[in-house]
């Protein structure tokens, strides 16, 4: 049956995290992305509320939420800010990996810490020549008797200056390519270093930062899965995490749209509301069906989860799709402000330079194309059903 009726929990969740987007959030969002500052109340605040760390199982101290209650706090918390909302985010692409592959042992220490106080933790699987093709990373883990020494460096990591523990992917078989890299949980008072901080276009509250591991050294048991499998973990996760993210775009482009939808009514040009006008209506309507869109993939996505189902093409659907269209609300609200959409005093300018890292992060808009082709040309298994025909 397909149905996407909420149930009344379902609608609180979503009530409560609209409120707090609207109370916490949005007074705050264009300051911090103006002065790029880190968002620590506003996290402290997310957690005690319990809308972050929402899918860590109940066995570990989390509420155990499903991947669809998920996408429904993602859209609210990016509706108020989509920087602060990857801040409050990024734990569960941080905990995916360790949900899915660690031992119960590394499961009850790390993700137990992320419940039991305000605490960060980051994916690291980005090098600085190793992006889409993350084969090519030059990161490395030796076994030496009951440790593991990992030597290399991460670009561009979510959270990583304020982490307090570390997924790291890192090769254990250099000549074997994306079969030779496993996966591990690294403390960060393992002896991580924190090098840069990148000042971005957008989603200026996160933080992103470089982290390095001169000869760290971690115990034996905190592989995550077996030894060169890290890869398949690692897509696993963003099929996990990738209808999170659509969502985050579900919700920056209804913020951008319900921005154009009051200013059209109130800017007049040529004696009436610039809403009055077809073309200006146009772009209204197009932004009413990519947000209906975008939420819809984004369920269907989740919901295939939820059920046990592989959902790779469905999450890469939705991703591509919200994050694309995102960036096309976000670009036409500021045309439907005319030139003030170009200046900083009006709040869509923020949402157009936030918009363009859902096409980016957790793989690109090209890269789920590619995703979705070879799904497409070489499909591995009967189809299952969808909210439209594939
Ligand atoms: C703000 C921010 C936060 C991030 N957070 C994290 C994080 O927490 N953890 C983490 O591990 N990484 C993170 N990333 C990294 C992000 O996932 C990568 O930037 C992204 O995967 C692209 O890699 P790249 O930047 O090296 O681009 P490249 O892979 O070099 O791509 C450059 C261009 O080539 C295209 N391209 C590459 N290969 C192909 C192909 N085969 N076919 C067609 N086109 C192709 C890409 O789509 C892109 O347009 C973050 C990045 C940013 C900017």
């Amino acid at each position: 049956m397909v149905d996407f009726t909420l149930t009344e929990e379902q609608q609180s969740m979503r009530e409560l995290a609209h409120d707090f987007a609207e109370k916490e959030i949005r007074p705050v969002a264009w300051e911090y992305d103006r002065d790029a500052t880190w968002p620590q109340e506003i996290i402290e605040k997310a957690w005690e509320l319990g809308l972050m760390n929402i899918h860590l199982p109940t066995e570990y101290g989390g509420p155990g939420l499903s991947y669809l209650d998920g996408c429904l706090i993602e859209e609210e918390l990016s509706w108020g800010c989509s920087g602060i909302g990857t801040s409050l985010g990024c734990n569960g692409l941080a905990t995916a990996p360790v949900a899915l592959a660690a031992s119960d042992e590394l499961k009850r220490e790390y993700l137990g810490r992320l419940t039991e106080a305000p605490l960060l933790a980051s994916f690291c699987l980005t090098e600085p020549d190793a992006g889409s093709d993350v084969s090519g990373m030059k990161t490395t883990a030796r076994r030496v008797g009951d440790k593991w020494v990992i030597n290399g460096s991460k670009c561009f990591i979510t959270n990583g200056g304020y982490a307090s523990w570390y997924t790291v992917y890192a090769k254990t078989d250099k000549e074997a390519g994306h079969r030779g890299i496993s996966c591990f949980v690294v403390p960060r008072d393992a002896g991580v270093v924190v090098d840069k901080h990148e000042d971005k276009m957008g989603q200026r509250a996160s933080n992103t930062a470089t982290v390095t591991f001169n000869d760290v050294e971690i115990p034996a048991n905190h592989l995550v899965g077996e030894e060169n499998h890290g890869f398949k973990v690692a897509m696993m996760t963003l099929d996990r995490t990738r209808p999170a993210v659509a969502a985050m775009a579900t919700g920056v482009a209804r913020a951008a749209m319900e921005f154009a939808i009051d200013y059209s009514k109130q800017r007049t040009q040529f004696g009436v509301p610039i809403a009055m006008h077809q073309a200006i209506q146009f772009m209204i309507a197009d932004m009413a069906t990519k947000v209906h869109l975008s939420r819809l993939a984004t369920w269907n996505s989740a919901v295939l989860l939820d059920q046990g189902k592989r959902n790779t093409i469905e999450s890469s659907h939705a991703k591509r799709f919200a994050a694309d269209s995102a960036m096309e609300v976000c670009t036409d609200a500021v045309q439907v402000y005319g030139g003030y959409g170009f200046i900083k005093d009006y709040p869509v300018e923020k949402l157009m330079r936030d918009a363009k890292i859902l096409q980016l992060y957790e793989g690109t808009a090209q890269i789920q194309r590619l995703v979705i082709a070879r799904e497409t040309l070489l499909p591995r298994r009967v189809a299952q059903p969808t909210a439209a025909p594939a």
